[in-house]
């Protein structure tokens, strides 16, 4: 599939790694919004929030769990955000759900 995360997740396109395992990757966004900003993707090919279904939530459950590690480890004690844009409207340019995981700054809200 032509998919950039799925070549990322196969290490076809590189990246810079933050988390890796069986199921979930995270890496660093080419283009950062913020001090920290990290991608978290299911390995599997889902393409968007729309996507998730009873059979495959426990990948988002789990991409939460990396969430709040990483986010520990980075030391975003103060707070942090995590946004999954979704479709057209939502602003989603990339057709395989990720979560953006942004911290090391005070965040606006609401975002535009
Ligand atoms: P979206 O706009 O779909 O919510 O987010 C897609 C994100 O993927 C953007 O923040 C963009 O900078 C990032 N991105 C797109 N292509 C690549 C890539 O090849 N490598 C990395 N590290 N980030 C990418
Ligand atoms: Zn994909």
């Amino acid at each position: 599939m032509d998919c950039v995360f799925c070549k990322i997740a196969s290490g076809e396109i590189p990246s810079r790694k933050a988390y890796e395992d069986s199921k979930v990757l995270a890496f660093y966004d080419l283009d950062p919004q913020a001090p920290v900003h990290i991608l978290l993707i299911p390995k599997e090919h889902i393409s968007s929030c729309k996507e998730v279904t009873e059979e495959n939530s426990y990948l988002v459950a789990h991409i939460f769990q990396v969430a709040a590690k990483l986010a520990a480890e980075l030391g975003l004690e103060n707070g942090f955000r995590i946004v999954a844009n979704t479709g057209e409207d939502g602003g989603q340019t990339v057709p395989h759900l990720h979560f953006h995981l942004l911290g090391g700054r005070s965040m606006k809200w609401p975002p535009g």
